[in-house]
């Protein structure tokens, strides 16, 4: 069998060739390459199927992060409560303006664990910064209650939750600000780079739309200094495609999960679990295992591919040894990064990659 990859963004695309080729040819024909049509259906259309009033197209993830600081006036002094096992964006989002991350460990779903929020508020903190890691929903309920009793903004990284929910709610609806990412690999992947931030707020909607574009809402008239943050044309239109299969994408997700949560039987290896109330739209299948560095090697040598997602903590990397977070003050965010492993999952696998994967994995 040929190399089983952990991703396959080829599948995807050739489950919707036809529209996204017709699509692309649209654009290129139409002669409006950013800020048009596109573009702004696809921000009505995303706000709807997440459930917010606004969004904004924007050219990336990381883009989405630090513009929402920015907008939230969050910079210099400040502080801002985030998860210690995240992707670095996240921190950078927040670093970009100056402000200080203040690191909380996981819980046993690898998400923020709210229990440990409160004692890390100081009178520099303001906002705490939610990320939906590997697609499943935070555990909303305390974290909203503590934001409010302690007056702070609420940002929520949905770099990998599109579509997923905590008690019945899309995760982007429960913060004041939420940042989403189109990197191609995201659960809706643009061909490209592309982001959005979503918001009830209108104020907050209307000075990043201007924030993206040079700080202009009407042409050579700068109100302020901005960023070039577009999201481009071809993108949002490519987005507005697959924007229409995203339930039946996370659909299929779903199914490939449960199967490996059923199939998958070894006592070296923990499966990932899911909170009470929240729901995961599978951006990864991550489990855990003290032999990750073996099984890594033990399924490459089988031609299949495996990723850590992330073998370093952004407080262990070379870019934030300024904060002078050291190597052990982090506990459970260190040994997950020592620990977790992302298995094969993608839209359009078949089943006789998942078989080979499962008896694989279940014969180490
Ligand atoms: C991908 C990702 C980002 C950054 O998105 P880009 O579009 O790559 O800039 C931010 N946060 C998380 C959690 C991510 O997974």
């Amino acid at each position: 069998m040929e190399k089983i990859m952990p991703n396959r963004l080829d599948r995807g695309f050739y489950q919707h060739q036809e529209e996204l080729e017709e699509k692309a040819l649209q654009v290129l024909r139409s002669g409006w390459y950013i800020l048009g049509n596109e573009v702004s259906e696809f921000e009505k259309e995303f706000a709807t199927y997440i459930g917010a009033k606004y969004c904004v197209g924007l050219a990336s993830g990381l883009d989405a992060l630090w513009i929402a600081f920015r907008a939230l006036k969050i910079g210099e002094g400040d502080e801002v409560i985030v998860q210690g096992n995240t992707y670095i964006a996240s921190v950078m989002g927040i670093t970009l303006n100056g402000a200080t991350p203040v690191f909380v460990e996981p819980d046993e779903y690898f998400n923020i664990d709210a229990s440990k929020i409160e004692e890390k508020i100081t009178d520099r903190t303001k906002a705490v910064l939610v990320v939906h890691l590997y697609g499943q929903a935070s555990n909303m309920k305390p974290i909203v209650d503590i934001c409010k009793k302690h007056d702070l903004k609420l940002v929520e990284d949905c770099a990998q939750s599109h579509g997923a929910t905590f008690d019945g709610k899309t995760t982007g609806t429960f913060g004041d600000i939420a940042c989403f990412s189109f990197y191609p690999s995201k659960n809706l992947g643009a061909f490209g780079d592309g982001g959005a931030i979503v918001t009830d707020d209108e104020n907050l909607a209307e000075f990043i739309k201007i924030f993206r574009n040079y700080g202009s809402q009407k042409r050579y008239y700068n109100m302020l200094v901005g960023a070039n943050s577009r999201l481009d044309e071809i993108q949002a239109g490519f987005l507005r495609v697959k924007l229409k299969y995203l339930d039946d994408m996370t659909k299929e997700k779903r199914e490939f999960s449960q199967r490996y949560l059923n199939e998958l039987r070894n006592d070296k290896i923990e499966l990932p679990r899911i909170r009470e109330k929240a729901t995961h739209i599978w951006h990864q299948f991550v489990i855990k295992t003290p032999y990750r560095d073996e099984l890594m090697d033990y399924l490459n040598d089988r031609n299949i591919g495996t990723i850590i997602h992330y073998p370093i903590p952004p407080h262990l990397s070379e870019a934030y040894s300024y904060l002078n977070v050291k190597k052990g003050d982090l506990p459970i965010t260190e040994e997950y990064a020592n620990s977790v492993l992302s298995i094969p999952l993608y839209n359009g696998m078949t089943k006789e990659e998942q078989d080979y994967v499962i008896d694989a994995i279940n014969a180490f």
